[in-house]
């Protein structure tokens, strides 16, 4: 079902009126936004009817595919039902409250670390906002009110709000607006391929890369440190997957500190792992789960902070007003649409699809591109995956960043029909998770395709 649009149309609309996110506004005034019209399974279609593979599920959202009836049967009857009402004034709603029932009885129960409990917003950036004001609250409440240090991640993502911006690592948007704000300190990030010492072992890297938590902590003052945020795995900082020594070896330093750890699961939870949350992949224990993105499939806005006992008790228990929260804390249309999609998600079992079938037939597939000659690496993780484009694979020698030779990829792959994107030099997917493995097949082709492509221009341009 091809939708007419006329492109031309919506495209000047857009450039006299849409500022786009994350965009630069004079280059796309130039050249006019890509118009998405439908999408289905696992494919966008855009107004010129040109299909294209979205090994993005979007930005990194949509893991049951596009197309679920379902979702969209969810929110129209919760619509017709109970449209909106906010949960302020001692009230409640009733996808609300069975979403945070049924996020508690996803979560693994371990004790005193268990999560029975929720706060709601309705975006990645939002929630992290919230864990900021809620790590404070909480050791205001335990009389210690110098705890105000959160420890961050270079290259860490954690969202575009003051906060979200200020605990993420990502130097060109502290440029803009005086950030990281007061309180939010960073350390570097476990990337291997990267940072690793000449002869070191991934493992020795990871317990090294984990220390530099410890001396952050020490020069900080251990007594002022509330908390420490990471992502399970560094999403939009390029895919880095720490080495499996590294979160060990960081529990062990917040348990040493008593410090509060913040797992940033915007991306990671909801099978994009192979678990319905991105700790249980890493084993380790969070205190505070930040979680959006798949929780609706992105069908609707929706996220939220999965809260664990150690802190729910002293919240609940010291009582006195928590003074936060959102207009849209709770809403009935996102609950009901997160409770259908959690349905599937059961049903279709996609965390356990991904941990047995399709992410072990990716990542067999994945490592095979590292034959190619313009790929250092090439790893995967459950259904998350990057490479790295270099000028030399044996010795790992990177290509000026002024070439840019990711966005050539880019560009590659969205003339050959397929979503993938480029970070620096890192090329990243993060597929649905409802692929088959016709689909995994047909996607590394076009990977391979567009490699190629990138790898016939560079020899061109003489970047070798
Ligand atoms: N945390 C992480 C780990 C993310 O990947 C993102 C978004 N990519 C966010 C937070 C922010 O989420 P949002 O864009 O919904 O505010």
């Amino acid at each position: 079902m091809h939708t007419a649009v006329d492109t031309q149309l919506i495209q000047a609309l857009d450039s006299a009126h849409f500022l786009h996110p994350f965009t630069d506004l004079k280059d796309l005034q130039a050249r006019g936004a890509r118009v998405i019209t439908r999408a289905q399974d696992i494919y966008v279609w855009d107004s010129e009817d040109r299909r294209m593979l979205d090994a993005m599920s979007g930005l990194w959202c949509v893991n049951v595919g596009y197309g679920r009836k379902e979702l969209a049967d969810a929110a129209s009857q919760q619509m017709m039902t109970l449209p909106y009402y906010n949960s302020f004034f001692q009230t409640t709603n009733v996808p609300a409250a069975k979403l945070a029932a049924k996020l508690a009885a996803l979560a693994p129960d371990v004790g005193e670390r268990s999560f029975k409990h929720v706060f709601y917003s309705s975006s990645g950036s939002e929630s992290n906002d919230s864990n900021v004001r809620m790590v404070r609250r909480y050791w205001d409440l335990l009389g210690q009110p110098q705890r105000k240090t959160i420890i961050s991640r270079m290259n860490a993502y954690h969202g575009s709000t003051m906060a979200g911006a200020s605990l993420g690592g990502m130097r060109d948007m502290h440029a803009q607006g005086d950030l990281p704000i007061p309180g939010i300190t960073h350390i570097g990030q476990p990337y291997f391929f990267e940072n690793g010492a000449p002869g070191e072992s991934a493992e020795d890297f990871g317990v090294r890369a984990a220390g530099w938590l410890e001396t952050k902590i020490l020069e900080v003052g251990a007594e002022k440190v509330a908390a420490f945020i990471a992502e399970p795995l560094q999403g939009a900082g390029g895919v880095i997957i720490p080495p499996a020594s590294y979160w060990p070896e960081i529990q062990r330093i917040v348990d040493k500190y008593g410090i509060l750890l913040i797992s940033d699961e915007v991306i990671c939870a909801f099978g994009r792992l192979g678990h319905w949350f991105g700790y249980e992949k890493f084993g380790y224990k969070p205190d505070l789960i930040t979680f959006a993105k798949a929780i609706t499939g992105g069908y609707i806005p929706l996220g939220g902070v999965m809260v664990g006992n150690r802190v729910a008790k002293v919240l609940i228990e010291q009582g006195g007003e928590f003074t936060h929260g959102y207009t849209y804390s709770g809403h009935p249309v996102a609950c009901a649409v997160a409770l259908a999609n959690l349905d599937i998600m059961e049903r279709e079992n996609l965390p356990g699809r991904v941990r047995d079938d399709v992410g072990p037939y990716l990542a067999r597939a994945f490592a095979q591109l590292e034959t190619h000659p313009l790929v250092g690496v090439a790893e995967t993780c459950g259904f998350v995956g990057g490479l790295v484009l270099v000028r030399n694979p044996q010795t790992r020698e990177k290509f000026k960043a002024d070439l840019n030779v990711g966005m050539v990829c880019r560009g590659h792959c969205f003339a050959n029909g397929l979503i993938m994107r480029a970070v620096g030099d890192r090329m990243i997917i993060a597929p649905p998770l409802t692929m088959t493995h016709a689909q995994i097949d047909e996607m590394l082709a076009l990977i391979v395709k567009c490699l190629d492509s990138t790898y016939a221009d560079v020899r061109k341009n003489g970047w070798l």
